[in-house]
């Protein structure tokens, strides 16, 4: 089909919500490139927002999803599915305590599940509001939209749900604390909100804040999880064992999944919770076959490309970790950053308020850095020309 009868159609019967979206259609992905409908070539630094860890068109990530696929993809919940328990018992095995998990659809149903798993935890007790950071982000349905510190997103569905409320530092934290506060939600490096990593003394003295108020630490990774940081969770670097925490993006490597994984006391009875589609046996496959490549050796490279990334990125003194890296021009738009760089083969995305935001796939070679970076500061350098 021609770009311009794909975009007609959108126009006319797709809901409006991404507006005018950037002007190509992708038809294609083979490792860490994608190709439009004319054959046009992008080296991606977005990876389906961070998402395509693995890039696009593995092999043994093909062969893995035929395999199942020629098995059986979809069949309920209502029956045992291998590919689900070994999922839920490798998702357990990174921790050093007993955990639970629960598998889910996509990101926003992961926080959900965690804010559902609060008040059943503290049903006795009436504790069930949650605290979390302002200019986070977590997702779209009402609820995880309420729990989103970001009024743009608000704005047109309120009423949204009352039990959440916003911090941006710990005194402040401390003073919105009362007996009906059961949990404290936080990213480790905030994704949606500008690429802004948290200082470990701020996330140690939230720790601290929910030990000594009984409250849950529920850290959302759906974004810095799944080795996307240099370690297989952000927590991990942090030295923390949260309560509960969210996982989606990257864990199915393309595939629509997501989990929510909590210290085994804090768990569901009978009927409290499930899903039609969430955990089937694709999806859990697809993620099986994700936590099989990202071992230590893909977290070491991960590591490698990072430092690479960040001296290549110097001059634009970018933050963020591992393959999560953010920078800001202050007298350049971020989405015109964006634009120019698509003009010229190289797909990079923004975030916050001017935050260009660069998400590779994990597997991304020096090769395609270099060449990514060189496309950027080319399309940084016209636009400061203009
Ligand atoms: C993407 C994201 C979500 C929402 O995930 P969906 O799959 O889009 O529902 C939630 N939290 C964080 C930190 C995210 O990056």
């Amino acid at each position: 089909m021609l770009y311009e009868e794909i975009v007609e159609k959108d126009k006319q019967f797709f809901m409006p919500v991404y507006g005018n979206r950037l002007p190509i259609a992708i038809e294609r992905g083979n490792g860490c490139y994608l190709f439009d409908n004319t054959g046009k070539k992008y080296i991606d630094f977005v990876a389906g927002i961070a998402t395509n860890a693995i890039g696009y068109g593995d092999p043994g990530f093909l062969d893995h999803m035929k395999e199942q696929m020629n098995k059986v993809c979809h069949f309920s919940n209502l029956y045992y599915n291998e590919p689900q328990a070994l999922l839920v018992e490798k998702l357990c095995s990174y921790m050093d305590e007993p955990y639970k998990a629960f598998i889910c659809n996509s990101g926003a149903e992961a926080n959900e599940c965690a804010i559902k798993l609060v008040r059943k935890h503290f049903k006795e007790q009436g504790k069930y509001k949650i605290l979390g950071l302002r200019n986070s982000f977590h997702g779209r349905t009402i609820a995880t939209l309420s729990e989103t510190g970001q009024d743009k997103f608000h704005k047109d569905f309120v009423p949204l749900c009352p039990e959440f409320d916003f911090f941006s530092t710990i005194e402040e934290l401390k003073e919105k604390i009362d007996d009906k506060t059961g949990a404290i939600i936080i990213e480790l490096i905030q994704g949606e909100g500008g690429v802004n990593p948290l200082a470990l003394s701020f996330v140690k003295n939230i720790e601290a804040v929910c030990k000594e108020n009984d409250l849950l630490l529920i850290i959302d990774e759906i974004q810095t999880g799944i080795g996307r940081t240099g370690t297989m969770f952000a927590f991990q670097d942090y030295g923390l064992s949260p309560d509960i925490f969210t996982l989606a993006k990257a864990l199915g490597g393309g595939l629509p999944i997501g989990a929510c994984v909590a210290k085994a006391h804090i768990s569901f009875a009978k009927g409290d919770h499930g899903t039609t589609f969430g955990g089937n046996a694709l999806c859990c496959s697809a993620a099986n076959y994700m936590l099989k490549v990202i071992d230590d050796d893909m977290l070491y490279y991960v590591n490698e490309m990072s430092k690479y990334f960040f001296e290549k990125l110097a001059p634009l003194h970018p933050r963020g970790k591992g393959l999560l890296i953010g920078f800001t021009i202050d007298k350049l738009n971020n989405y015109d950053i964006v634009k120019k760089c698509l003009e010229k083969g190289l797909l990079v995305l923004t975030a916050g308020f001017n935050t260009v935001r660069i998400v590779p796939p994990l597997i991304i070679s020096k090769k395609e850095i270099d060449k990514g970076v060189e496309i950027l500061f080319e399309a940084i350098k016209e636009l400061e020309e203009a």
